[in-house]
């Protein structure tokens, strides 16, 4: 079987996809931002607004892009790149790619996160910068981001046709489909900045935690107390940030980074998607300091923190499965695997172990459960008054369901009788038992 990580992609359906992305997404940003901070989180009170002022009413609350939004994403984007090229870290092999090139990173995402955190509390505790502007300028950095991001990938586009780092690109021939899916799996400026390492990772990911502390404290100086709601909603999202950049150099072998382009399906989401929605649970609490009580708080932590745990260990098995060969144990018990051949792009036959038992066991994508039920349990420090904190944990699921299906057809394509194999081993996608 060849291997299928250059995923052919119906033109029609991206068209669509496209469109919907391009017409539906930065107005639903904008829209999300507009309910929670000024419309008391009620999709109702938001759309009767819209009713009564129709699209000019619409127009109206669109904030243009600002110079002040440019200067804060300026300086954030400036540090995040100087933090990625300059702080020490080991360096970590990444996959080898279809045509047999494997990228070198290097593993300094920790320190980032600690010396982000830190320099942003100081400079807070200082007085030097005050966090809270950005959550007053939300609605036009959000504004500023969809159009930046927009620009960046058009030159992401440009870059993969005149200048790609690596023999891992290409164009399809279609105009659209380039754009929209990426050119380039790697691409990198100079040899040693990498792109998507930088939108995924220290851009995107990197903002779920800086927002977040970011309503934390823009709840704290609106009040003068911090509510134990926002103290759980800030603290889990954190705990996950913290692992996701703990397990960085593993979120390199992942589907995002080995087998997704940079194009603009995954740039948008990481520039636009993860800082606007991802973190919009904590955005809604801002102005609903809810108390839940010591016990219920802590409750709901320790339920979140397990999750998240669950979710790290399943990723670390698969990941020290693989590389000790499938020498490790496995929940006490020498592994159960599948060794499954697969031929690449350029004709050579390779092998890849599947692990069968642990949480692999269980379902095919089995970590997908912890991580939709971490999204809820910081979600719902905001109680059930309004629907839209949950939109996340919504798209979450919805996402999380399309791409199990997405890489199981990609997995089938690669290793074809081995992956009916595992599947009639281990029958269930997602929910062990159920689905
Ligand atoms: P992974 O890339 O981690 O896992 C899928 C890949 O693992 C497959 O493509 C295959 O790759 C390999 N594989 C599949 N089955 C087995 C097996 N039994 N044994 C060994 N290897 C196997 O998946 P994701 O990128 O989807 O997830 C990574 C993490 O990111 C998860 O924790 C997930 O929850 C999280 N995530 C979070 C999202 C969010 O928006 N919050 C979105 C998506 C993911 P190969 O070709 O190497 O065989």
């Amino acid at each position: 079987m060849a291997e299928g990580s250059n995923t052919v992609h119906s033109p029609f359906l991206t068209y669509v996809s496209m469109l919907s992305l391009l017409t539906l997404c930065p107005p639903f940003v904008i829209l999300l931002w507009y309910t929670m901070v000024h419309a008391d989180g009620s999709v109702s009170q938001t759309w009767n607004y819209l009713y009564q002022n129709g699209f000019e009413g619409f127009i109206n609350i669109w904030p243009s892009p600002s110079a002040t939004a440019c200067k804060i994403i300026g300086c954030y984007a400036a540090f995040e790149a100087a933090l990625q090229l300059l702080l020490p870290g080991k360096r970590v092999l990444g996959p080898v790619s279809p045509t047999g090139n494997q990228p070198v990173y290097k593993a300094n995402g920790v320190a980032a996160y600690i010396v982000t955190l830190v320099t942003y509390v100081a400079l807070w505790r200082f007085g030097i910068f005050d966090p809270a502007i950005v959550y007053d300028h939300l609605g036009e950095i959000f504004s500023t981001l969809i159009f930046g991001s927009f620009i960046f990938c058009i030159l992401l586009y440009i870059k993969g046709h005149v200048a790609p780092s690596s023999s891992d690109s290409g164009s399809s021939g279609n105009i659209i489909l380039d754009f929209y899916w990426g050119m380039e799996l790697y691409p990198r400026i100079g040899k040693h900045f990498d792109i998507k390492v930088f939108t995924n990772c220290r851009f995107g990911m990197m903002s779920w935690a800086v927002l977040a502390v970011t309503y934390c404290i823009k709840q704290y100086e609106k009040n003068g107390i911090l509510a134990d709601s926002m103290l759980v909603n800030t603290a889990l999202m954190l705990v996950y940030v913290t692992k996701f950049f703990w397990w960085e150099a593993g979120y390199w072998n992942t589907m995002d980074i080995a087998h997704d382009r940079a194009g603009f399906y995954i740039c948008w989401g990481c520039l636009v998607w993860v800082p606007s929605v991802y973190t919009s649970p904590g955005m809604y609490l801002v102005n609903h300091p809810v108390n839940l009580g010591t016990q219920l708080a802590v409750s709901i932590l320790v339920a979140g923190i397990l999750c998240i745990y669950i979710n790290y260990d399943c990723d670390r098995q698969r990941q020290e499965f693989r590389r000790k060969n499938g020498k490790r144990l496995v929940w006490g018990k020498a592994p159960s695997k599948i060794v499954a051949s697969y031929t690449t792009t350029s004709g050579e036959t390779r092998t890849s172990l599947l692990l069968t038992s642990g949480w692999w066991g269980l379902a095919r994508h089995f970590h997908y459960v912890p991580e939709i039920l971490a999204a809820f349990f910081w979600t719902v420090p905001a109680l059930f008054h309004h629907f839209l904190p949950y939109f996340y944990v919504i798209f979450l699921t919805i996402l999380l369901f399309d791409r199990a299906k997405r890489d199981d057809d990609r997995c089938r394509s690669k290793y074809g009788k081995y992956w009916k194999l595992y599947c009639e081993k281990v029958p269930c996608k997602i929910i062990p038992g159920i689905y």
